[in-house]
């Protein structure tokens, strides 16, 4: 992901929302840790509180008052998180969800959405964009068909079904034709790492209804979607389990799932035959005191100037494309945007990895000359930034563009 040719920038110093790399030459960052930073670096709120933590313990192998502390921040932005337990990362988070909810119904399939980026385990390198060495049919006519990384079990692909994002009519089928087996539904409400592409109006209120129909449990994965804010709040659909990571940590590693109470019961260790969570720095006090102080400062007013500003940057790049004349658009939401080429935005991954293939040097050539205008993007598109990031700064990519 951070590799690129001729050879990727070594960074080697953070200031704000700037970077310099090892050969002394300042970025305005706009990656932002590919959307697991919202404060930019060094936040003196989030220096203050982890250099404190640092004197206090950093994990004491035991349960700390800070999650508690932490977890009530979070809820004020995800109020479904009616119990909610810690892991180390995103990864970890997606993990502990499906196995929370095979636990929960006894049942192995998981549908996950093509192109859908859910960490590094093994089902989440399953259909993610990573080129497959075997593939496996499909379950179902006209499903796509089932492409595990390299390196991952073909087996892994037997409890796997990849529906299309935003594609009702495909998830219905699924979960009608095979709802008694599925454990659950894995959706991220804006397709992150798949192209920046929001969900069509009804999309996932459609799903909704389908896993509760089939007792399957729905699960979004809102790991780099809570930088745009209490989207499903905003948004009024409520999932049974969600996971959370990246800016939850306030720049350290930390990942969060929870959900429904009678669901994360199953984690009690007070019962019988609980399933069985460990981790040696799962809710560490450093990530949680980092966090915390994080979330003090990702209130109404950070979430409004960051949607202010990524609406300012996508508005700006389809006016800069269109007065040049290139086929370009911008999509996203919030601070979290990507830059296509082609004319019409993506709608699933696979209208990603088509206008992606489509227009590779071109990309390339962007990256590398936004470089030299003193820019730091991703290579794939990816745009996003901090709540420090100045409107300036927004207008002066805009510019290099
Ligand atoms: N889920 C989503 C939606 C993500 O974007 C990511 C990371 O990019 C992950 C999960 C994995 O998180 P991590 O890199 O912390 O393991």
């Amino acid at each position: 992901m951070t590799w690129y040719p001729p050879y990727p920038l070594f960074l080697v110093q953070c200031e704000g929302t700037r970077v310099r790399d090892a050969d002394g030459h300042w970025y305005e960052d706009m990656i932002a840790n590919y959307g697991a930073l919202a404060h930019g670096h060094n936040h003196p709120a989030l220096v203050a509180a982890v250099t404190g933590q640092m004197t206090r313990g950093t994990a004491p192998g035991g349960p700390v008052p800070l999650q508690y502390e932490h977890a009530e921040r979070l809820r004020a932005l995800n109020p479904s998180l009616e119990r909610l337990r810690y892991c180390n990362s995103g990864t970890e988070a997606t993990m502990w969800a499906v196995r929370t909810a095979r636990a929960y119904t006894g049942r192995d399939l998981v549908v996950k959405i093509d192109g859908g980026y859910h960490g590094t385990h093994d089902w989440g390198q399953v259909n993610a964009f990573f080129a497959p060495q075997r593939t496996a049919p499909a379950r179902l006519a006209g499903l796509p068909e089932i492409r595990p990384a390299a390196g991952v079990a073909l087996s892994t692909a037997g409890d796997i079904v990849a529906i299309p994002y935003n594609d009702l009519p495909a998830a219905a089928t699924v979960l009608r034709g095979l709802g008694e087996q599925i454990a659950a539904v894995v959706v991220e409400p804006v397709l992150g790492v798949g192209g920046g592409v929001p969900s069509a109006p009804g999309y996932l209120a459609g799903l909704r209804r389908l896993t509760r129909e089939a007792g399957a449990l729905l699960v979004f994965d809102e790991c780099a979607t809570l930088r745009l804010g209490p989207w499903q709040v905003k948004h009024g659909v409520i999932p049974d389990l969600t996971t959370h990571s990246k800016i939850v940590g306030g720049g350290l590693p930390l990942g969060v799932f929870g959900g429904r109470e009678d669901v994360m019961a199953l984690f009690d260790p007070s019962r019988p035959h609980p399933v069985h969570h460990a981790g040696a720095f799962g809710g560490n006090s450093l990530s949680l005191a980092a966090g915390s102080a994080a979330l003090d400062h990702f209130g109404t007013d950070e979430i409004a100037h960051l949607d202010f500003l990524g609406d300012r940057l996508r508005a700006g790049l389809d006016a800069a494309a269109a007065s040049v004349g290139v086929a370009g658009r911008s999509v996203g939401e919030g601070g979290l945007s990507y830059f296509h080429f082609g004319s019409t935005p993506p709608r699933d991954a696979a209208d990603t990895a088509r206008l992606r293939a489509g227009r590779a040097e071109l990309r390339s050539l962007l990256h590398l000359s936004l470089l030299n205008a003193g820019f730091l993007t991703a290579p794939h598109g990816l745009l996003c930034q901090h709540v420090p990031t100045a409107p300036e700064s927004v207008d002066a990519l805009v510019d290099a563009y």
